[in-house]
C-alpha cells in the first residue's frame, strides 16, 4: 500500500510513498510541512511566513511524520474492518454445515 499527501494551499500531491515511518521522512525530505491537520509542499512552505507572519510557525517533522503514519493507522483500521465486513458476509453465505465440517473455526 502507498500513501500521499496534498498541499491544503495549492493542492499540490506528494508522490506516493510506502506507509510507514521511512515513507513519511521521505515526504519530509522533499520539503513537506504541516500547520495542525494540513500538510503545506516545498513551495508553500517557502512562503508561508510571508502569508502567515512569523508568529504561526509550521509544526515541524516530529509533528509531520506523526500526523501521518496516525492518518495511515486510521486508513488501515478502516480497511480491517471493510475486510472483516466482507469476511463476515463470505462465511455467512457458506453456511454452518460446511463451516462446521471443514472445522477450522476461527482461523478460517
Ligand atoms: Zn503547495
Amino acid at each position: 500500500m502507498t500513501y500521499q499527501v496534498m498541499c491544503s494551499n495549492c493542492g499540490h500531491r506528494s508522490r506516493k510513498v510506502p506507509y510507514g515511518e521511512d515513507g513519511a521522512d521521505e515526504i519530509i525530505q522533499a520539503g513537506w510541512n504541516s500547520f495542525g491537520d494540513a500538510f503545506y509542499c516545498k513551495k508553500c512552505v517557502a512562503t508561508w511566513e510571508k502569508r502567515n507572519g512569523k508568529d504561526r510557525p509550521l509544526w515541524g517533522a516530529n509533528h509531520t511524520r506523526t500526523r501521518m503514519l496516525g492518518r495511515q493507522v486510521g486508513e488501515l483500521s478502516r480497511e480491517v474492518e471493510r475486510l472483516n465486513n466482507r469476511l463476515k458476509k463470505c462465511r455467512d453465505e457458506m453456511g454452518h454445515t460446511t463451516y462446521d465440517y471443514m472445522n477450522w473455526g476461527n482461523e478460517w
